[in-house]
This record gives structure tokens, sequence and C-alpha cells, in this order.
């Protein structure tokens, strides 16, 4: 890598800004200005379409490369695929923290360049990995994606995303979270995070599954969260953890920067090498039957 030019530099800090203010927006009361727009008619075109993605962050290698796909409009697609192999990023692509360097990614038929951000945005709800939680109440912080939820609406999300115990406390949802001595774990404050989403009217839900270390430490169910994000409802989740996805409509598997295949957990298993490895090494292959063997012992 080469030591960037002062003018390379100042374009690497604007694209990192842009992208934390789109960030906060996304969190944030600024984007129920403009209303969720949930059309009936399933229309001609998948939800969300990649068509020849290219993508690198300033300075950095290529992240995708002629990375195409399309996610049908009340699916449950996964992505998953080797660590750093650009998982998160497309979901970051998705909302648009980041322009891609060439092709077209479409949400509904349109590219997103032609849309504004707050058209978008109100389009769907995000749970990236790192979930902050904001200065101010518990009822603030699941309210900034729904302003205007009922406090049954609050708890009752709350209770979806096994934050339940949170209202358990005394002051219940006036709790200031920004009170030093609230230390949520990365897990709360990522289930935090989901019920904000959950609260938003949105018609598309990316979520960042939590890593293995941070999900360890509860019994916390994703498929129940799924289960209550209602029929419908499309979803583009990022997976760790292969039994988390074996349900899915869809399993995107990406590897060297491109979509290396895309099936279903059953087809995948047949037909993805790289599928198969992932799942034998999670434990998700019975030994006996396990299909890495087969392959291993072909020439
Ligand atoms: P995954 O989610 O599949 O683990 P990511 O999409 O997070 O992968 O990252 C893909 C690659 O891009 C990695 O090499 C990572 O180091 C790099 N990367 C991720 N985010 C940034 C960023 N904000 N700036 C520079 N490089 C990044
Ligand atoms: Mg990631």
């Amino acid at each position: 890598l080469s030591i960037p030019t002062e003018q390379e530099a100042a374009e690497a800090a604007r694209a990192a800004e842009n992208a934390s203010e789109a960030r906060a927006a996304l969190a944030g009361g600024r984007l129920r200005t403009a209303p969720a727009v949930i059309t009936d008619d399933p229309g001609p075109h998948p939800l969300v379409e990649f068509r020849d993605v290219g993508f690198r962050y300033f300075g950095g290698p290529p992240v995708l490369s002629g990375t195409s796909f399309t996610v049908p409009r009340g699916s449950r697609t996964a992505v998953v695929g080797p660590s750093g192999g650009g998982k998160s990023t497309i979901l970051a692509l998705i909302a648009r923290f980041y322009e891609p360097g060439s092709g077209t990614i479409r949400v509904d038929g349109q590219d997103i360049r032609e849309m504004s951000h707050e058209s978008l945005r109100a389009r769907l709800s995000m749970v990236e990995q790192d979930a902050p939680v904001f200065a101010g109440s518990l009822r603030e912080n699941l309210r900034l994606g729904a302003p205007d939820a009922s406090e049954d609406a609050l708890r009752s999300a709350l209770r979806d995303v096994e934050l339940g115990a949170l209202l358990d406390h005394p002051d219940g949802l006036d709790r200031d979270l920004g009170d030093a001595g609230v230390v949520l774990s990365g897990g709360q404050r990522q289930r935090l995070a989901w019920a904000r989403a959950l609260l938003h009217d949105h018609e598309l839900l990316l979520l960042d599954e939590p890593t293995s270390s941070v999900d360890a430490e509860t019994e916390w169910s994703l498929q129940r969260l799924l289960s209550s994000c209602g029929i419908g409802t499309t979803t583009v989740m990022v997976a760790h953890r292969l039994a988390t996805v074996v349900d899915s409509d869809q399993i995107i598997v990406l590897d060297g920067g491109g979509v290396a295949a895309v099936g279903t957990h059953e087809s995948l298993l047949r037909d993805s090498p790289l599928y198969r490895t992932l799942a034998a090494y999670q434990g998700l292959v019975d030994d006996r039957t396990d299909p890495v063997r087969g392959l291993a012992a072909e020439p």
C-alpha cells in the first residue's frame, strides 16, 4: 500500500465522515420526516439487486468485485462467508453509507444513487454489529426509531428481544442509559438496537448477526426475533453462525470479493464446497454423513 497524498487523505476522511453521519441518521429521528413507502403491489423487481458491484475502502484493496445477486421481496436472505469477506460492507452499501466504485445497486428497481437518502433510509431498518446506545433514557433510545410508538409497543419490543428484565428496574422506561452506572453488555446493546429496528416501520430489515463471543452470554434466540418481525418483511442478514440461517429462503456465499454460490442450506451443502467446509467447521454436518469427507476422497 502506498502512502496517501494529502488530497487522498482528505477524501478518505470525508468518506468516513459521510458514513458516520449516515449511520446516525439511520438510527435517529431525522429519518421520520419521510414516511416508509410500503407498496402492496409486488412489482416486477426484486427488492434489492447488486449488479457487478465493485468496492474498496479508500486506499484499501478491493473488497467486492463484480458482485451480483438479487434479494426477492419477502425473502429471508442470508449472507455468509469467511471473515473479512465483505459481508458487513454489503449491508453498508445497501444503506448507502458508501458509494460503490463500479456497478449498480437497485432497491425496488431504482438505482439508489437516484433516490434521496431520506426515502431510501425510511424504507429500511438496520442493525450493525457494533450497535451504539445513545445518551438518554431507555424510552428515548427505543423511540429513536419510532417517535410515536405507544408505551405498550416499547415494552413488547423489549420482551421480543429478551430485554424484558430491564423493565424490572424501578425507573423502568425512564431509566437513564447515559448514566455511568448502567453498563449494558455488547449483546444487550445489540438487542436494544434490534428492538429499535423492530419498532421502526420498515420494508427491509438489514441485520448483522452478533459474533458468537457477544452472543454466547445469552440464551437469545435470533429465530424468535425474525419470527416477530412479521411475514412479508424482507430480511438480509449477515450470519457468522450457519446454524442461524439453515431456514433462510436464500443463502448467498461470498468469497474472494464475489458471490461463490447462492442457494438454500440443502442445495449449498450439495453444490458448494466452500459452504460445506464452513458447515463442517461449525459442526453442522454429521460426522458419518459429512459430505466434506466425500469431497476429500475424490481425486
Ligand atoms: P465481513 O463482515 O465479511 O467480516 P467486512 O465487510 O467487515 O467483512 O470487511 C471487508 C474488508 O474491508 C476487510 O478487509 C476489512 O478489514 C475492510 N474494512 C471494513 N470496514 C472498513 C473501513 N471502514 N475502512 C477500511 N477498511 C474496512
Ligand atoms: Mg462483519
